[in-house]
């Protein structure tokens, strides 16, 4: 088995006359050392079906394939997907029978687009849309116990913020709703190409049990949004439309146990679900949506 450094990867581009586009945030790791970092932080086993989102030219998915049972590849790039079965053969044959490729959109894929039932995802994520596939895997696919991404850096910083932290927004306390997460390790721009003009590194995530809560997990959510809608201002009046009015909004924090002059960046997502339960039943109905679907970041 060998992997692909900086002459394969410029190779296959040839091959393939790739243009690598910014839009789907296509830039392929062609350096070995990283790849195999990324599958020894993430801890896989032979018990473990990974899923890889955007596996690109392979580089990751060819240092996947020795160390877990199976890996099911979600490339939404048809040339790519096309070409990835064909890159395995030539590189790993003894383990093409562990792969499986599927050309999809991974904000949109769900459980039964897979055949089979991921244990864990590795991946080097389409920067564009990190957290929205992030949470919407979290959501889809309940088998997902773990993860080991590589994002934007400052993404990995959102995150892994805990409440208080500068950069704690919505991403944070929407991941914090499915898992344990935290940064596991810087990585430089060289070891891409192209390379991009951000620093880059690791997060991995540890499924968790949401706080326990009669709310719905779009309920919460919608809490979460309204606070950080507007984070300068109090939850009193930040939350005001989501509760009708400024004078429902300082009830519901009240008996949620919430101070109404605190702001949305000191709150965790318990303290959220705790919110969410006390939103009043006259406020205005709230409009379902994916579950990342606010802002990619
Ligand atoms: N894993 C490869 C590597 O490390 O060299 C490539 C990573 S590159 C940062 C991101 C990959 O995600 C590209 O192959 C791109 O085509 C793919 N991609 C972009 N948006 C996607 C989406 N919504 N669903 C699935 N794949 C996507």
């Amino acid at each position: 088995m060998s992997l692909l450094g900086p002459v394969e990867v410029r190779a296959l581009a040839e091959k393939l006359n790739l243009r690598p586009t910014k839009k789907l945030g296509q830039n392929f790791v062609i350096d070995g050392g990283t790849v195999r970092r990324i599958v020894r932080v993430a801890g896989v086993t032979q018990q473990d079906v990974a899923i890889e989102i955007g596996p690109g030219l392979g580089s990751l998915t060819l240092a996947l394939l020795p160390e877990v049972g199976r890996v099911v590849a979600v490339e939404i790039d048809p040339v790519l997907a096309e070409q990835l079965p064909l890159t395995v053969a030539e590189h790993a044959p003894e383990l093409a029978s562990r792969l499986s490729v599927v050309h999809a959109d991974a904000l949109r894929v769900t459980a039964g687009d897979l055949g089979a039932e991921p244990t864990v995802l590795v991946a080097n994520l389409p920067y564009n849309v990190s957290v929205p596939v992030v949470l919407h895997l979290l959501e889809a696919l309940p088998s997902l116990r773990r993860g080991l991404v590589m994002v934007q850096s400052e993404v990995a910083d959102r995150l892994a913020a805990g409440p208080g932290s500068k950069v704690y927004g919505v991403p944070s306390a929407k991941a914090a709703w499915y898992a344990d997460v935290r940064r596991a390790g810087p990585v430089g721009r060289n070891v891409f190409w192209p390379a991009p003009n951000v620093d880059s590194g690791l997060v991995s995530l540890v499924r968790r049990d949401p706080p326990a809560t009669t709310a719905s997990r779009e309920e919460v959510f919608a809490a979460v949004d309204a606070a950080f809608a507007q984070r300068r201002k109090t939850l009193r009046a930040a939350l005001a439309s989501w509760a009708g009015t400024a004078a429902a909004a300082e009830e519901a924090l009240v008996k949620a146990g919430v101070d109404p002059s605190a702001r949305g960046e000191q709150l965790g997502v318990a303290e959220f679900a705790r919110i969410a339960e006390q939103r009043p039943a006259s406020a205005p109905r709230i409009a379902a949506g994916r579950p990342g679907a606010t802002r990619p970041s």
